[in-house]
């Protein structure tokens, strides 16, 4: 349970990102609890079947536009949720220019647009802020250890600027800025194909392919059902005080890929065989959250496990495959939209 909540319910929020697969469960929660919800995506990684249920919610409005270009809304807003970002690493490498004037342009577009309604602000940061970290839990207090001019550059140091970019506003009073560190989330509405480790996976094994295991499958990484990590983006909204500093947002349970792979196996024993890639570069060894600071100021930590929430996300795979064999994601494919032109020294 919220232990102190501010904002309460029937408010009118945006969500960025609302037809991505976090986004859109954080669309019906809102809506459940009885908020309005703009939802605003560009489909670049977000699909139009996510949020298709809600068309015809009395509070719930849909605007194709991307949040690099966004100037304006033309109703009032009481809260922001950035959400709009392609989250895994094939889909943000695909555009990486994109990815981090999504980050830096689109954030701060978003921070204009909460400055002017007064509205408070929850950005979508990520435990890649952390790159192939030397400390182990990641605390919010570790200020990691990026590459910042390797292939992943484009996200981890586009959420880092997007970060430093809601602290500035918080610092100068202009905006009421969360941050939620996300760490490895999934479940239902994963894009099958997104090239992330459970979609891979689990679709592999429904589909009785060999399952991809990228280096030794000695790598960790913590998964957070996709239900747990929506009650902390909302109990982090809602906190009052503003906790003025960024808020890790994860399942601490750690996995070796191997073990994933092993249960995955278990659940679904069509996928028999494993068969080993090389490891992409900068792929960081360990992850884990140390959840310390949501626990203490949120009241809130995971309580759904692995084993059940991968149970809940390959029953949906299956059914999703069933439907779709040929084209499992039917998301209106967008190419980004152009991104502002970077000026030197402008
Ligand atoms: N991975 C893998 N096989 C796959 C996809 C990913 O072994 O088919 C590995 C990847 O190299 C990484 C981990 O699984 O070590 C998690 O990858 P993911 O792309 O899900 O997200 P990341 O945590 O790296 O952002």
């Amino acid at each position: 349970m919220l232990q102190k909540t501010r904002n309460g319910k029937g408010k009118t929020v945006l969500v960025a990102g609302g037809a991505g697969f976090v986004g859109s469960h954080l669309c019906d929660a809102l809506l459940a609890r009885g908020d309005r919800v703009i939802c605003v995506d560009s489909y670049i990684t977000g699909s139009e079947d996510n949020v298709r249920p809600l068309a015809n919610h009395p509070h719930f409005r849909l605007i194709e536009m991307d949040i690099c270009v966004l100037e304006s809304i033309d109703e009032p807003v009481n809260q922001i949720y950035n959400l709009a970002c392609a989250a895994s690493p094939p889909q943000y490498q695909a555009d990486p220019v994109h990815t981090m004037m999504t980050c830096v342009a689109g954030t701060g577009n978003l921070l204009t647009l909460a400055e002017r309604n007064g509205a408070s602000f929850l950005q979508a940061s990520t435990s890649e802020v952390y790159g192939d970290p030397v400390e182990h839990p990641q605390r919010e207090d570790y200020r990691g250890n990026v590459n910042c001019t390797g292939p992943r550059a484009c996200y981890d140091e586009g959420k880092r600027a997007a970060e430093a970019l809601c602290f500035d506003m918080l610092r100068a009073g202009k905006v009421d800025a969360r941050v939620a560190r996300i760490f490895n989330t999934y479940g239902p509405r994963m894009q099958p194909h997104d090239g992330r480790i459970i979609s891979n996976l689990l679709v592999q094994a429904i589909s009785g392919e060999p399952l991809t295991i990228y280096g030794t499958g000695e790598q960790t990484r913590s998964f957070c059902f996709v239900s747990d990590l929506v009650a902390g983006l909302m109990a982090l909204m809602d906190v009052d005080p503003n906790p003025e500093g960024p808020v890790n947002l994860g399942n601490p349970g750690e996995f070796t890929i191997n073990e994933l792979a092993a249960m995955v196996l278990d659940m679904v024993p069509a996928g028999g065989r494993i068969v080993h890639r090389p490891l992409p570069q900068d792929d960081p060894q360990r992850r884990r959250p140390d959840i310390a600071r949501a626990r203490e100021l949120l009241g809130w930590q995971p309580k759904i496990p692995l084993s059940e929430g991968l149970r809940h996300t390959a029953d949906w795979f299956v059914a999703t495959l069933g439907e779709h064999p040929a084209a499992p994601h039917s998301s209106k494919a967008r190419r980004p939209s152009p991104v502002p032109e970077i000026h030197a020294g402008a």
